[in-house]
């Protein structure tokens, strides 16, 4: 397995996640199968498994590290999360630290995240009361967290504040990217961001969810017009590798069969050229089929809002290219970028679209996803709808 330098320690290209692990028929995780899979894995050198404490609905911390038990512990690395801060609640970070260590059966964890900076557990996060970030660099002193770093799905903004506040102690950030969500979630000023202050990055979600393994029969032609002679998987694991500061990459890993195409798509040097990686950017934009919007600011100049329209405009396609199906990401945009939902101020004046080169109907965007926020159901409502428990997702992807 090729690998890569982080501080003083090497760690795979592939790391091993643990969001979505291979189910019976009934729904329940395949016990048997995660232990061949993790065996696999470490034989190949995939050593960094990643867990999180919602995974699962709780079950995955305690399977990853039962299969890798008979190992010994300086062998892998094993990275957890704390849950962060979703609707009213807080959790207690001794509380939960404790309870993961214990499930896991270990004594530290050597990679440890604050689970998904947004905007609403940045203001848990930065409130020196709660002391959460506080409570997690003591258990680094302690040894018990050998890196700490944060995950978010959250905008640029909110991200940079994070950074302003408690950048000095994260050691890595983990961010969703690939090429769909490459100008669609705004990853690209994310990796700008971390890039600009030195932070390692570590990618989730490297497939958009499975979306991008599992195109319509006509957009999987066009990316072979594009890019021939190459997987799917492939395109996309090559396109992330080109950003010179993505350390590492996480894949979820669901089958056997994945597990063992990535890694050998991992244990080969290659690269894409710099003409398939245009053409990769050509065939995100097809698929996006959004509201392309230049981001030129003509439109807020005159707005009597202030609305920030780009990013208005940017989520809607967000929303539009999920379908809906991945409601909880969808929702954590919303809130984190309009808190309270002002957009229905709105005056419907048409001067932004007045000012528009390219002509959009910004009044009738700002009609629809205001119309979303208002008939959004809170985070912890939509969690029990969907898992019949309160337990949001990191790893989501729209
Ligand atoms: S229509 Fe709405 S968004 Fe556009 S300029 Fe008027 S108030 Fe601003
Ligand atoms: S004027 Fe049009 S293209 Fe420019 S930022 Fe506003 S919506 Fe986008």
């Amino acid at each position: 397995m090729r690998t890569v330098k982080f501080e003083n320690i090497s760690l795979p290209r592939l790391a091993f996640g643990s969001r979505r692990l291979p189910l019976n028929e009934d729904g329940t995780i395949n016990v048997p199968m995660v232990e061949a899979m993790v065996d696999y894995a470490m034989e190949k050198g995939v050593n960094y498994f990643n867990t999180g404490y919602t995974f699962h609905r709780k079950k995955s911390e305690k399977i990853i590290a039962s299969a890798l038990s008979k190992y010994p512990r300086e062998s892998y690395f094993l990275a957890d999360s704390y849950p962060g801060y979703y609707g009213k609640e807080i959790r207690e970070p001794e509380q939960i630290f404790e309870e993961q260590l214990e499930k896991c059966g270990v004594k530290y964890f050597d990679f440890y995240r604050l689970q998904n900076v947004y905007g609403r557990s940045f203001e848990a996060y930065s409130d020196l009361k709660l002391g959460i970030v506080d409570y997690f660099v003591e258990q680094r002193k302690k040894g018990r967290i050998k890196h700490l770093g944060f995950s978010t799905h959250g905008s640029p903004a909110i991200v940079e504040k994070f950074l302003d506040k408690f950048g000095s102690e994260m050691e890595f950030a983990q961010i969703e990217m690939n090429y769909a969500c490459w100008a669609l979630r705004q990853a690209e000023k994310k990796y700008e961001l971390f890039t600009s202050r030195n932070l390692p990055i570590f990618i989730m979600e490297p497939m958009h969810g499975g979306k991008l393994s599992h195109l319509s029969p006509e957009d999987e032609s066009v990316l072979k017009f594009c890019v021939p002679d190459r997987t799917p998987q492939e395109i996309s694991f090559r396109w992330i590798e080109s950003f010179k500061n993505v350390k590492m990459i996480i894949s979820s890993m669901s089958s056997f069969n994945q597990l063992q195409q990535e890694v050998a798509l991992f244990e080969k040097k290659d690269r894409l050229s710099s003409s398939e990686i245009k053409n990769v950017e050509k065939f995100a934009s097809h698929l996006i089929k959004g509201i392309s919007c230049d981001e030129c600011g003509f439109c807020i100049e005159n707005c009597p809002c202030s609305f920030d329209i780009p990013s208005i405009i940017d989520l809607y396609n967000d929303i539009k290219f999920s379908s809906l199906n991945k409601a909880v990401s969808a929702a954590i945009m919303l809130h984190d970028r309009f808190p309270g939902n002002n957009l229905h101020r709105c005056f419907h004046c048409g001067v932004c679209s007045l000012m528009c080169s390219r002509k959009i109907d910004i009044p009738k965007i700002i009609k629809e996803v205001s119309h979303m926020l208002e008939h959004y159901p809170e985070l912890e409502d939509i969690m029990k709808l969907r898992n019949g428990s309160n337990e949001p997702d990191e790893d989501v992807a729209v």
